[in-house]
């Protein structure tokens, strides 16, 4: 099933520096029966549960996100990049490998004990679900689970995270 979803990420090498491999979706959004497949997979795998929103990360988590909650009729949130949000804010910075990164909600974004799941593209080292956790937590959120379309197992991103963690492709 995951197959069809597999041959639809492009490997990028030396993206965006050397050594890096960019594992790229724009091939599977542009692919109908692809991109529907993604998110009834991910869909399905939250009915029932009680999702009260689906909170997307900057950027490309929001697509996901964005499919996700119109069709499990919840509301979505963002965690964005340092600066972007225009309203009262809560910050939180993370370690990369070379210096440090932020992300940040609207204050609003979650409410005490409502039950989201954050959307990612993809889990690398974990640090920036691992900001978002730490953020929507601190915030009140019931976290059922952290959800990737691809997660870089070798970079054991997972072991960072104090939710549950699912991921649709595995590499
Ligand atoms: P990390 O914080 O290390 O888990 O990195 C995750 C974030 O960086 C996600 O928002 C991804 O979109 C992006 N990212 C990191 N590594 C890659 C990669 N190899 N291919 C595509 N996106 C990546």
């Amino acid at each position: 099933m995951t197959e069809s979803i597999e041959r639809l990420i492009r490997d990028v090498p030396d993206f965006p520096k050397p050594g890096i491999l960019f594992k790229d979706i724009t091939p599977l959004l542009q692919d109908p029966a692809g991109f529907r497949e993604t998110i009834d997979i991910l869909v399905n795998r939250y009915a029932g549960q009680n999702i009260e929103k689906v909170v997307g990360i900057d950027a490309r988590g929001f697509i996901f996100a964005g499919a996700m909650a119109y069709q499990m009729g919840c509301g979505m949130g963002l965690v964005r990049k340092q600066g972007k949000l225009p309203w009262e804010t809560r910050a939180q910075t993370y370690e990369l490998e070379y210096g440090t990164n932020t992300v940040e909600i609207h204050t609003d974004t979650v409410t005490e004990g409502e039950r989201i799941v954050i959307v990612d593209d993809l889990l690398a080292t974990g640090g920036t679900m691992g900001a978002a956790v730490d953020l929507l937590q601190g915030a009140g959120a019931h976290i059922v689970e952290a959800a990737f379309i691809v997660e870089l197992d070798f970079l054991k991103g997972r072991d960072k995270l104090s939710t549950e963690v699912f991921s649709l492709l595995h590499y």
